[in-house]
């Protein structure tokens, strides 16, 4: 069913900023489109559905590389305006928009394709990923192409002094003035809850941890309920610790290269300040859309999950812990963090919501 954050979700698709900053964000747009024009043999003289067409940019994409067919599917009032850029390119006989869930939609045929820019912060965050999956499992033909294919969330720890400094111990001599007192407000207001963020590369203290490998083909609604993942790092430097950075990576293969990646069981190789280029059997032939902070930023950032207080950490010092991210149950687009992590002999428990 429809509930009414579902309507305050697609409302805040219907503003023409929020598809202005997507399309602007380059990394992310022309992956999408080398990746459809990578897949062109995939899509040439067949059936596409994009899931969340926005402004419809890659269902035109998807037309342009020889689509037969392309389903452009929207529940926010943007579908409009898709209709109508379909129409000024002359595509209203390839192109159908469909303004609706794709929970709610009928298209009454199988598809040879699915399109989807799901991806939230955090990678989960919206939940729209249970979407692709209802299409998936609704239209998708055996052996037909999902884009993107599978998808990896990382976290590593971080330091970050001069947030720190800016936000709290700033309070410490303002003016001259001490005003201290309002460190405990100004730590709570600066880093009860997430934050999306640009962190640099040379701020990530070792190589990330995956927290969830998400393979499109097969991943169940279940599945993304709640993901829970143990992790091990151990610091490559002397640093305070502030808390730790979420990104995503998400990879363009195809059907049969997927049935490889879903058999590699080992995590993927990652460096230092977060490369992350997958070991897999053809390694020159998947595009990747990253957003590690060691990349060229995107529209995604970083997500930044901070301590109250800094945490001194030594040269191969350990910080283990466990990460569970669970679907808010006041508004199943939020997401739950909760995070235990221990170093030095110290635990601590944090709690915050992605809204
Ligand atoms: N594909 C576009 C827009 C991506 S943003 C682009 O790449 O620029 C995601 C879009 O998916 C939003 O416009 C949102 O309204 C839509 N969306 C999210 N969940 C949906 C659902 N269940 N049914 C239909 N549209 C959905």
């Amino acid at each position: 069913p429809c509930t009414e954050f579902d309507k305050a979700y697609f409302q805040s698709y219907s503003h023409v900023g929020i598809h202005e900053e997507m399309i602007k964000d380059r990394v992310r747009t022309e992956t999408y489109r080398s990746a459809i024009l990578q897949h062109r043999s995939h899509i040439e003289g067949k059936v596409v559905v994009d899931v969340g067409c926005g402004t419809g940019i890659l269902s035109i994409f998807c037309a342009q590389a020889g689509a037969k067919r392309v389903y452009a599917v929207d529940a926010s009032a943007i579908a409009l305006q898709a209709s109508e850029v379909v129409k000024a390119n002359n595509l209203s006989d390839k192109v159908i928009v469909l303004h609706g869930r794709v929970e709610d939609v009928q298209i009454d045929e199988e598809v040879d394709v699915i399109i989807s820019e799901w991806m939230g912060y955090m990678l989960l965050y919206e939940s729209m990923l249970g979407s692709v999956i209802v299409a998936r499992d609704r239209w998708l033909k055996p052996g037909g192409l999902i884009l993107p294919s599978n998808a990896v969330l990382y976290m590593a720890p971080v330091t970050h002094p001069d947030r720190y400094a800016e936000s709290i111990d700033f309070w410490r001599n303002v003016y001259g003035i001490d005003m201290s007192p309002i460190l405990p407000l100004a730590k709570q207001c600066a880093f009860e809850e997430p934050c999306v963020e640009t962190i640099s590369g040379e701020s990530v203290l070792t190589w990330p941890h995956v927290v969830k490998h998400v393979d499109c083909y097969t991943i169940t609604y279940q599945e993304l309920q709640s993901v829970t993942a143990s992790f091990k790092f151990q610091s490559m430097m002397r640093a305070p610790l502030h808390g730790f950075a979420f990104w995503f990576d998400v990879e363009f293969s195809g059907p049969a290269n997927n049935e490889e990646a879903s058999s590699l069981t080992e995590p993927p190789k990652t460096n230092p300040s977060g490369s992350h280029r997958r070991k897999r059997a053809h390694p020159d032939e998947a595009l990747v859309l990253s957003t590690a902070p060691e990349d060229p930023p995107t529209h995604w950032q970083q997500t930044m999950v901070y301590f109250y207080d800094p945490i001194d950490v030594e040269q191969d010092q350990i910080i283990d812990g466990s990460v569970t991210l669970t679907q808010s149950k006041e508004n199943a687009r939020f997401m739950n963090i909760h995070l235990e992590y221990a170093s030095g002999g110290r635990s601590f428990v944090k709690e915050c919501v992605l809204r």
